[in-house]
């Protein structure tokens, strides 16, 4: 295992933060359960961004509603605006489910939620409405953990015994919904049944056309979610989730359903590992269009490889998406020089040791980090490109580092929901998008290089 360049850039004012609030993560999670509404439980600015951020990155309208708590409720309490926020989402959204997400001001107030939601279905009539409350204050994690969190708190709802029966259960980190669209297709042509969680493919991501709906159709239904305790195995893409949040583990210790926790299949050895086990789950062999596929893969590595060579990459954002996208630059000749992520994950700096074993050059791998860290290791590295959200583009305002953009929010760029690195066919198209981004800045300075290698001077 490699000894990495391990830097915790935990500081008293964040500059630039490299990662979202911990109930926008619930929020999101929240949205792939069919039939359902989110109500966050804090002032109104934390809903407002939250909206924002996702309204932004989906291009979709995305409601989120807000017990909107002001001065007077931060001394007194909350509870009798939670309860009328819950009365209005009931009456206006009619949903199957409400999912309450607690923001730093709300946890921070000292809120007891498990009593005044027991006190408000005991007073009001919520039949057919199921709650579920997470507590998300962003000083307890990054978005990474409140997606984790949210999922975990949705199976725990509604798992319940049930008899055992052939589906797979898949349990997905934050991707964009062209990526759930994608994992689902290779499920499908291995002839797999399954129940995705969560879904959020056509919550968040909507074909055009049909009258506008509050709470847009799609999403696991709840029914399904009941029924993972009895799957013959999940499939979870969490190597980086931690125990205590792991929603597969949940399944595998209180229901006995096998856990196959993978990586993300994004990369070739990354979506062999999930090749190798539809392979095993299915009894059938790798279908014909897959196999083209990869092949199509192997034949664009061999294209860019030549090229990749010179790429000097900063990776940051999730730790899922992190360790996924270090792994293509390993394996395509870029090993990054500076890999960060917002949140504290030990068992990310485990997997990275790992994988860059054999790497001649170390990387600095930054924790809990902002933008200003990030800079300043780009710098004393000789980073020349970098890959993950919008959150980045500084390093090309300031650095004239290009930005590959993947992961969440992408708020500067049109089509976040459709980038699409899931697979082989989107592990190729990020590659294209990743190697000719390399080539824009050669063909753009080569010609100064020159210049300056042949010492020739401006204007001779
Ligand atoms: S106050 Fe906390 S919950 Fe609200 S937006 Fe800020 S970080 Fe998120």
């Amino acid at each position: 295992m490699a000894k990495l360049s391990q830097i915790n850039t935990v500081k008293q004012v964040n500059e630039n933060q490299c990662q979202s609030c911990m109930p926008l993560g619930g929020v999101v999670a929240f949205k792939g359960i069919e039939n359902t509404m989110v109500l966050v439980h804090g002032s109104q600015g934390c809903s407002t961004y939250m909206r924002l951020m996702n309204v932004e990155h989906y291009n979709e309208p995305v409601d989120i509603a807000s017990s909107a708590l002001n001065e007077k409720q931060t001394i007194h309490g909350g509870e009798a605006n939670l309860k009328k926020a819950l009365d209005n989402v009931s009456r206006v959204y009619a949903p199957k489910v409400i999912g309450v997400l607690t923001t730093c001001l709300a946890e921070t107030m000292g809120e007891d939620m498990d009593r005044i939601l027991r006190d408000y279905r005991k007073e009001r009539v919520t039949s057919g409405i199921d709650i579920i409350q997470v507590p998300t204050p962003s000083y307890g994690g990054s978005h990474t953990e409140g997606f984790w969190a949210a999922t975990k708190a949705i199976i725990a709802y509604y798992a319940r015994p049930t008899e055992e029966h052939k589906q797979i259960n898949i349990i997905i980190p934050h991707i964009s919904p062209a990526d759930i669209r994608e994992i689902k297709r290779i499920f499908d042509l291995f002839g797999l049944t399954y129940t995705l969680l969560p879904d959020y493919s056509m919550t968040l991501d909507r074909p055009y056309g049909g009258r506008y709906q509050k709470i847009p159709p799609g999403g696991t239904q709840t029914q399904d979610i009941a029924r993972m305790s009895g799957a013959r195995a999940t499939i979870q893409f969490g190597l980086t989730c931690p125990d205590n949040l792991s929603p597969g583990l949940l399944l595998n210790q209180e229901y006995g359903v096998p856990l196959y926790n993978l990586p993300l299949p994004i990369g070739l050895q990354n979506m062999d590992r999930l090749v190798e086990t539809l392979e095993k789950l299915s009894g059938r062999s790798l279908p014909d269009v897959i196999r083209q596929e990869r092949g199509w893969l192997l034949d664009g590595m061999a294209d860019s490889h030549k090229f990749n060579a010179d790429g000097r990459p900063i990776v940051y954002g999730e730790p899922e998406l992190v360790y996924a996208f270090s792994s293509i630059c390993v394996e395509n000749g870029a090993a990054p020089v500076v890999i960060a992520s917002g949140t504290r994950n030990s068992l990310l700096m485990g997997l990275l040791g790992t994988l860059l074993a054999d790497v001649d050059e170390h990387p600095v791998v930054l924790e809990e980090t902002d933008f200003a860290a990030i800079d300043d290791a780009g710098v004393l590295t000789g980073a020349n490109i970098a890959i993950g959200h919008s959150g980045g583009k500084f390093l090309t305002e300031r650095r004239g580092i290009p930005l590959v953009r993947v992961g969440f929010p992408i708020h500067d760029r049109t089509g976040g929901q459709r980038v699409l690195s899931a697979g082989y066919t989107g592990t190729l198209a990020f590659l294209d998008r990743f190697t000719n981004a390399l080539l824009e800045t050669k063909y753009e300075s080569y010609r100064e290089l020159r210049k300056e290698e042949m010492g020739i001077k401006e204007g001779v």
